[in-house]
């Protein structure tokens, strides 16, 4: 591990700038706690930036998503849609303006032109580039108009969209922090456009127009952003403007590393990548953070578990591995369950609070303030792995149990000897102080006395007093639902078996 980390420059400014085409999955919460990480690792800025200039793909309800996953994981930002800033505004279709204005101004210096062509011409022009064998690509004829032909196109009210006069030969070299030089022959990219004949720009020129103007310092992005890096350094050159760094940040992959993590391969496997999805199946904020933090960027292969001071501590570009990484699934539980029994009790039931309310339709301040759920906290504790598995640990506090009578009967023992067991127990529950050890003491005393297993009289009353052969520690269970309730289960219980047994079952 490296204990010094590479120094900050002056003035760091980086953004998170998702599309609202979708709401907010792994691949983009990793990117914006890299981001986020950065930021607070040399006391920058975190921007968050809605690029939402593709109109058809728009989806909603997403930014609200984005906003909610991202605050969900304590990624905080000083400037963005919400929380306002110098820079504004912080949504795209907000800066139609600015888009306009310097794509007009590459117009004006000769660096960009007017393309009339309609859809219709340029679908022609690619079933002839196909029949020839050639890769479809826009063949420049707008480029080469004469400005008598621009002017009377205009004239004729036709529409138009800026296309970027892409140099026809020569290299366009840009770089990347995590793998240097990235060459490509110019010849190779088309005369892309910046501006749609509805006023919006697209992806290429929005992005390089607001990194510029909001001062960002570092673009941290998904690795397939790369193809994009050659137009952006030629739209950096034609402005004149400095390029901010580039780090294009490692593919996620699925838990075999063997394709990329995507929605459906999520959904074919079962596994969550909605971030919306992480939370509603009950990971802590704290463990996503942790997990999420080590795909792509090694604290120290030693380290598994580091909170988020350390992390930003310690978080350092250059030990990005630029490797496409796998999604370690398997471990997410395990992480989960070590966060999960650093909470204190109070913490433990805040978090579980919404899952439990939800499950038992029971208002979240009723549940808070039962002392029953409280004692039964600490054993829950130890057993759970996800907030979700809380709820059927614990329901039988607000629900009658239900099961088959013959769940009663112990391993190894008849139906008429779980009778006997559970009719003398309850006898004893009833004269024994209500008390933990004296309890336990006299049903081992009782179940020697019948020449039982403890086990053997303790599984029946669990099943009598929770519907359930696995739920917290008996005497937990038997103290949380008090004397006279434990009595009537058992009560009940017995009525069953024995109604059961004398039906001959
Ligand atoms: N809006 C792009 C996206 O949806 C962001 C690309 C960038 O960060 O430059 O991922």
């Amino acid at each position: 591990m490296t204990s010094e980390t590479t120094p900050c420059p002056e003035r760091v400014r980086v953004r998170f700038a998702p599309s609202p085409t979708g709401y907010l999955h792994l691949g983009g919460a990793r990117t914006a706690l890299y981001d986020w990480l950065y930021a607070r690792h040399c006391d920058g800025s975190f921007i968050l930036r809605i690029e939402d200039t593709d109109r058809k793909r728009y989806v909603p309800d997403s930014v609200q998503d984005i906003m909610d996953g991202l605050r969900w994981l304590g990624l905080d930002w000083d400037e963005g849609p919400d929380v306002g800033g110098e820079y504004g505004p912080y949504i795209q279709s907000q800066r139609l303006d600015l888009y306009q204005k310097w794509a007009h101004w590459l117009v004006d210096e000769g660096k960009a032109y007017k393309c009339f062509c309609t859809p219709e011409e340029l679908a022609q022009m690619r079933k002839e580039q196909q029949a020839r064998g050639e890769p479809p690509r826009y063949d420049r004829r707008c480029r080469y108009l004469t400005p008598e032909e621009v002017a009377q196109r205009e004239a004729e009210g036709r529409p138009y969209v800026i296309r970027f006069k892409t140099p026809l030969e020569g290299k366009v070299v840009a770089y990347d922090l995590l793998r240097g030089l990235i060459e490509v022959d110019a010849s190779t990219l088309d005369d892309f456009i910046l501006l749609k004949s509805d006023g919006y720009p697209t992806y290429h020129l929005a992005v390089v127009v607001d990194d510029h103007f909001m001062e960002i310092s570092h673009v941290l992005r998904g690795e397939e952003w790369i193809p994009s890096l050659p137009k952006h350094r030629l739209l950096y050159d034609a402005f004149g403007w400095e390029m901010p760094l580039h780090c294009h940040l490692p593919v996620i992959l699925d838990p075999s590393g063997k394709g990329k993590m995507s929605k459906r391969r999520a959904e074919k496997s079962g596994l969550p990548i909605l971030i919306r999805d992480f939370r509603e199946q009950g990971y802590l904020p704290e463990a996503m953070f942790n997990w999420l933090a080590r795909i792509g960027w090694s604290y120290d292969p030693e380290v598994e578990i580091f909170s988020r001071e350390e992390a930003i501590a310690h978080f350092d570009l250059k030990d990005i591995n630029p490797k496409p990484a796998a999604a370690p699934y398997s471990k997410l539980d395990w992480l989960n369950g070590v966060y999960i029994r650093r909470l204190s009790v109070d913490e433990l039931l805040e978090r579980l609070l919404p899952f439990l309310s939800r499950d038992l339709d029971i208002p979240e301040d009723t549940l808070r303030s039962d002392e029953r759920l409280r004692r039964l906290l600490p054993s829950v504790q130890e057993r759970i792995k996800r907030l979700t598995e809380a709820t059927p640990l614990v329901d039988f506090l607000y629900r009658e149990p239900e099961y088959e009578p013959a769940m009663l009967i112990a391993r190894k023992t008849t139906a008429a000897e779980t009778l006997a067991a559970l009719q003398a127990a309850r006898d004893v529950i009833a004269q024994t102080p209500f008390e933990a050890d004296a309890l336990e003491k006299a049903l081992r005393d009782l179940a020697a006395q019948m020449g039982l297993k403890a086990g053997q009289v303790f599984a029946p009353i669990r099943v009598a007093l929770t519907g359930k052969k696995v739920a917290p520690p008996l005497f937990d269970i038997i103290l949380a639902l008090g004397r006279e309730e434990t009595l009537r289960r058992l009560d009940k219980a017995i009525a069953l078996l024995r109604q059961w047994d004398e039906e001959g079952q």
